[in-house]
């Protein structure tokens, strides 16, 4: 398969990668400065299939590989996805792509998904303003059965970005980063339930993403 690449100069893109790594890199202290991600711009629906290697669903835009992400080129945005183009949804998309980048090199993995699946999205999602553009939910319900990555449902999307957001502003981000330094020991769910009582303190259920532990 053979694809053609080129480099593309357009203020807009240059300011939303720029700000993106940024805040990104204030966030995970990474001090990132050289061999940064590139972005890859994508066409068409065809090319992220053949680039993937699998007929893709119309809500997916973008990904990760190695260091670089890609994603579908905002000029054909809405024609080649189900999404609508607005530029702060591309930003948003681009910070959210870019964070998997960060959460990778500050776990240390780099090959394959990285687990819990929930809690790899939320990073993105919160990370890159996304709760903004979803219903918050009263009550978390259906994150926790996200633990391995499935590009067929888009259900992890929904809450994950608010279970990191709660952990995020009631506990600080000091242990979100520790959290994520240590998934590269945890094979298992139930190591993972463990790691994250260790973190937090309290047990890893819907319960205790209602409201601070007292504890
Ligand atoms: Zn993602």
């Amino acid at each position: 398969m053979i694809f053609t690449i080129q480099s593309r100069n357009e203020k807009f893109l240059e300011k939303i990668y720029n700000k993106s790594m940024k805040e990104l890199d204030d966030f995970f202290g990474l001090n990132w400065k050289r061999n940064k991600p590139k972005i890859f711009l994508v066409k068409d629906r065809e090319s992220i299939n053949k680039l993937r290697g699998e007929k893709t669903e119309e809500w997916i835009v973008g990904w990760v590989n190695n260091s670089n992400i890609f994603v579908l080129d905002k000029d054909t945005y809405e024609k080649e996805s189900y999404h609508t183009y607005s530029d702060i949804e591309y930003f948003r998309l681009i910070k959210h792509e870019l964070a998997h980048v960060f959460t990778q090199v500050y776990s240390g993995i780099f090959n394959g998904a990285i687990k819990p699946d929930w809690l790899w999205e939320g990073v993105a999602i919160y990370l890159s303003d996304q709760n903004k553009t979803k219903n918050k939910p009263n009550q978390l319900k259906e994150f926790l059965q996200h633990y391995s990555q499935d590009n067929k449902n888009s259900s992890v999307y929904k809450e994950s970005g608010f279970a990191i957001e709660f952990l995020v502003k009631n506990f600080g981000k000091q242990k979100l980063l520790r959290l994520i330094k240590s998934l590269k020991d945890i094979d298992s769910e139930e190591k993972f339930a463990k790691k994250f009582k260790e973190t937090y303190g309290f047990e890893l259920n819907y319960k205790n993403f209602q409201k601070p532990s007292k504890k």
